[in-house]
């Protein structure tokens, strides 16, 4: 098996040097044990916290093992009732081209047609999370105005189109032209949050929903936030999902200097953890699975190829470079 290890807990943005590509023979399998090969890696923002070293909702990786994420691939060998050869499967054993795993860590892929990585994306956790924010953490209601920040990414992009089909004004922050293009096919306003103060932002989303925002879905902090608490209307809802601009500081930042605006307009904060609502998966993937699969809701990738594109992906989150989830597609898939 081949697969990459960091040496170190990086400080700030990490550069490629950290990763190191290792390569072990795999022991002979065990009984309950499954061996994958792997077609799909995912890299998500989350996977720079693990980086940290500190243990917050989740353990740091280990330094020196295996890295860790979500992948999909395919059973090569099975010492476990469950599992045959062929099986396409989902798990935790990524950043490498062979998983070996006990078989309860390995959960098949749900009969929905649709190709394999969209359960990495759109219908696996990113997707999971956009709709338990909206719903459960927001509470959406219909006609509801909304605004999402990182509108374009993984999370963002289910989120976008499910506020859209409530009813309400939909408005997506997002850095590129193409970005924007995507949102705009999709009837959503699209904003530049790039190089702006957060007064001049607010301006921006005052033009785009003069009315104000009943909920905003919140990815990426700093002035994309400071801008949004400027526009809630009375009542707002705010999902806290991330805060990406935040994640490679070293130092400890000013929080946004409006915060009275949460009394102001007696708005409501709430931070969630997706790992928290695992158990409605099944509910998630039975109400938006077909939708997928019927086309009614589009998704985008960003694919880089081969396990040696890994790293790179990860740190292209950072940047921007992704629109839609981004991933990688092995040799074999
Ligand atoms: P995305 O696919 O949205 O990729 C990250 C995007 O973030 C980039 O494409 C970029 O888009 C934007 N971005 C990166 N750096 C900055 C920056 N400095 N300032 C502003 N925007 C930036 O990732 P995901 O959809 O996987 O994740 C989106 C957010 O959701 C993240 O904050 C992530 O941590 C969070 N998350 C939280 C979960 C939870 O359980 N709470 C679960 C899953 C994700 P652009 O070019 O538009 O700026």
């Amino acid at each position: 098996s081949n697969y990459y290890t960091i040496r170190q807990y990086p400080q700030g943005t990490p550069g490629i040097e950290l990763f190191e590509r290792q390569q072990q023979v795999l022991p002979e399998l065990k009984d309950g044990e499954v061996r994958i090969r792997n077609s799909w890696l995912s890299v998500d923002p989350y996977m720079r916290g693990r980086m940290s070293g500190v243990k917050t909702y989740v353990d740091p990786f280990t330094l020196n093992e295996p890295l860790e994420g979500a992948a999909v691939g395919h059973v090569i060998e099975s010492l476990d009732s469950r599992f045959q050869p062929g099986d396409k499967v989902s798990h935790m054993a990524g950043w490498r081209d062979v998983a070996q795993l006990p078989a309860d860590a390995v959960t098949p892929l749900p009969d929905i047609a649709v190709p394999e990585q969209a359960w990495l994306g759109v219908l696996g956790m990113p997707g999971m999370t956009a709709w338990t924010g909206l719903n459960a953490i927001a509470n959406m209601r219909d006609g509801d105005n909304v605004l999402v920040s990182a509108a374009s990414g993984a999370v963002g992009s289910l989120a976008v189109q499910l506020a859209k089909a409530s009813g309400g004004t939909v408005v997506g922050l997002a850095g590129s032209q193409a970005k924007r293009d995507w949102l705009e096919s999709q009837g959503i306003k699209a904003v530049d949050y790039r190089n702006k103060t957060a007064e001049q932002l607010t301006e921006d989303l005052r033009s785009a929903c003069p009315d104000g925002f009943d909920i905003y879905y919140e990815n990426v902090g700093g002035v994309c936030l400071e801008a949004a608490l400027n526009c809630l209307k009375v009542g707002a809802r705010i999902a806290v999902c991330g805060m990406i601009s935040r994640y490679n500081d070293t130092e400890s930042v000013a929080g946004p200097s409006n915060l009275a605006m949460i009394l102001i307009r007696r708005a409501r904060m709430q931070g969630f953890i997706i790992f928290d609502h695992w158990d409605e998966y099944p509910q998630f993937v039975a109400e938006i699975g077909p939708r997928v699969a019927a086309g009614e809701i589009s998704y985008t990738e960003t694919v880089r190829h081969g396990l040696d594109a890994t790293p790179r992906a990860f740190l292209e989150l950072f940047e921007g470079a992704n629109q839609g989830k981004m991933l990688v597609q092995l040799e074999n898939g």
